[in-house]
C-alpha cells in the first residue's frame, strides 16, 4: 500500500497544489497531513479548504492553534506573530473552527504508524527533533514502528536499530523489520534545509522516500507582497531557510 505524508503547508497554495499534483501523478490517494496549514503564507483559507478536501487524516500544528486562539503569542517569533495576526484576521470562522478541532498527535495502530506535528514526547509543547539524541528521547513515546513528524521544516529520517543504535538517513530509507523510524517529512510551504523546493514523504511498501517538488515560488512571493506580509518571510522562501 502507498500513501503520502505532508506537513507545514503554511498557507502556501502554489506549493500545496504542486505537491498534490505530484502525489496524484504517482497514483497515490491516501494523504496524511501533519499540521500547520496556516501561518507565514498568503492563502490560509484556500489551503485549509483544499487540505480538508484531499487529506484522509489531518492534524493541527502550533500555527493553526495560534490562529485559532489556542496558543499564546509568547510561542511565536516577531515575524511569525505578525503573519499570525494577519492570518487570524483573514481566516473564515468555519476554517478557524476546523483547525481548532484537529488533534496534534494520532496513533493509527492498524496502519503501524503514529503521526505528530512536533514530537511524540509532549506533542502539545512543540519540541523539535533535530538530532539522534532528540530522536532517542522520543522513541519511547510511541508504540508503532513508524512515526511521522513535521515542525522543524527539515526532512530527516532517524532509524533505530534493534541494538538501540540510531542512524540518520537523508532522502530515503528501506524499513527493516524490528527497526523503528522517526521520519520528518520536511515542509511543503516553507522548506528550511537550503533547498527551496517543497518537501513531503511517500511510503510504498517498505520504501520511504522524501520527495522534492518545484513550484512557482515567485507567484507565492507576489501574493505575499500584495498582502503586506513581512519581507523576511518573502525572501526566505526562495532561499529555503
Ligand atoms: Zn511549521
Amino acid at each position: 500500500m502507498a500513501y503520502a505524508v505532508i506537513s507545514d503547508v503554511h498557507a502556501n497554495f502554489e506549493a500545496l497544489r504542486a505537491v498534490l499534483r505530484d502525489i496524484r501523478d504517482r497514483g497515490i490517494r491516501d494523504i496524511c497531513f501533519l499540521g500547520d496549514a496556516v501561518g507565514y503564507g498568503p492563502d490560509p483559507n484556500e489551503c485549509v479548504e483544499l487540505l480538508r478536501k484531499e487529506c484522509k487524516i489531518l492534524l493541527a500544528g502550533n500555527h493553526d492553534y495560534g490562529a485559532a486562539g489556542l496558543l499564546s503569542a509568547d510561542f511565536f517569533n516577531p515575524y511569525a506573530l505578525e503573519a499570525l495576526i494577519w492570518t487570524t484576521r483573514v481566516m473564515s470562522r468555519e476554517n478557524l473552527r476546523a483547525v481548532k478541532a484537529l488533534p496534534v498527535m494520532l496513533e493509527l495502530g492498524a496502519e503501524n504508524i503514529t503521526l505528530a506535528h512536533s514530537s511524540p514526547f509532549e506533542p502539545d509543547l512543540w519540541h523539535y527533533i533535530f538530532s539522534a539524541a532528540d530522536a532517542d528521547a522520543n522513541f519511547g513515546h510511541f508504540k508503532t514502528p513508524l512515526c511521522f513528524v513535521g515542525h522543524s521544516h527539515v526532512p530527516l529520517i532517524f532509524e533505530k536499530h534493534v541494538s538501540g543504535e540510531i542512524a540518520l538517513r537523508r532522502g530515503k530509507a528501506v524499513v527493516q523489520s524490528g527497526n523503528r523510524y522517526i521520519i520528518n517529512t520536511g515542509s511543503v510551504g516553507q522548506p528550511r534545509d537550503r533547498d527551496a523546493r517543497a518537501s513531503y514523504a511517500v511510503i510504498e511498501g517498505e520504501r520511504i522516500d522524501i520527495v522534492r517538488v518545484s513550484y512557482d515560488i515567485k507567484a507565492t512571493q507576489r501574493r505575499m507582497t500584495d498582502t503586506g506580509l513581512p519581507d523576511f518571510l518573502i525572501t526566505r522562501l526562495s532561499l529555503g531557510i
